[in-house]
């Protein structure tokens, strides 16, 4: 498969010159198969979702969005997602089943519908459809995507295991492993979800919001440090390592120290918008 970085920012955008390297879309994957042209499942739907319109090349988007969680940052790209809202295109939209058994539309209304926006889901064009997950495996485009709740902050949260049959990309861009406990080095636990979703990935895209020193100040708002999501992949054997969802304020420049002390690692890689990892 093809994995497309679309964006890797967290929680708001990063416009700026100190951000254009690494990029400052929020929260956005697009996956292809191997012998397809263009990607048919986007894990997440943050501003870099406007990304994916041109790599359909002027074609209609036909395929799934996959959302980890609620958050403005995993939402905000949807109605400006243009090979999507068009006559032609296809989309459908999965959510974790929410605790209130509110469906997927109507939790997504909350927060896109007149007087917060001036449109609804539904008045997406297209054939747009809206469903929720529940944890374990489900099939979407071809490939098998095994959902497992994560501890986050404010929202049910799935992190999310796609595989092709071949390769195996998971996708925990919001994680707050402290929320179970300190774990060996104060980073947090690594529980059975997490190593599952993780185990023995091709590439595991893991939340890297925070460094170790902005643990005790920081972590209560629902994220991970760099050196957790390296630890993690190295317990759950990850091949590769993608330190992704990086922190709004966290600057090029910054990037480029963490790059140093953590991306020289065999397999530990630093995540930048428009990047494609071929796997
Ligand atoms: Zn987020
Ligand atoms: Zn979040």
């Amino acid at each position: 498969m093809r994995v497309h970085l679309c964006g890797v920012r967290g929680s708001t955008p990063a416009p700026g010159r100190d951000f254009v390297r690494y990029g400052g879309n929020t929260s956005c994957v697009a996956i292809a198969h191997d012998a397809a042209h263009v990607p048919v499942l986007i894990l997440d739907a943050g501003t870099g979702l406007r990304q994916v319109t041109p790599l359909l090349a002027g074609e209609p988007f036909s395929g799934t969005i996959v959302l980890t969680h609620l958050h403005w940052d995993h939402v905000h790209g949807l109605p400006f997602f243009q090979a999507g809202d068009r006559d032609d295109a296809r989309v459908t939209v999965l959510v974790p089943a929410q605790p209130d058994g509110a469906d997927a539309a109507e939790v997504l209304a909350r927060g896109m519908s007149p007087p917060h926006f001036p449109i609804t889901p539904h008045d997406l064009r297209g054939r747009w459809t809206f469903g929720t997950l529940e944890e374990g495996p489900a099939k979407a485009e071809g490939f098998t995507v095994e959902a497992r709740e994560i501890p986050h902050k404010g929202g049910r949260t799935f992190g999310y295991r796609v595989s092709d049959g071949q390769s195996v990309v998971a996708y925990l861009p919001d994680h707050c492993p402290t929320a179970l406990g300190p774990g060996p080095q104060g980073w947090g636990e690594y529980h059975e979800a997490a190593v599952r979703l993780a185990s023995g990935a091709d590439l595991l895209i893991h939340d890297a919001f925070l460094l170790p020193e902005e643990i005790p100040a920081l972590a209560a708002f629902g994220h991970a440090a760099a050196d957790y999501a390296v630890e993690l992949g190295r317990l759950a054997g990850s091949r590769q390592v993608l330190l992704a969802h990086h922190k709004p304020d966290r600057t090029d420049a910054e990037l480029d120290l963490l790059a140093e002390r953590l991306g020289t690692r065999p397999g530990v890689l630093i995540a930048a918008d428009g990047a494609c990892i071929q796997l």
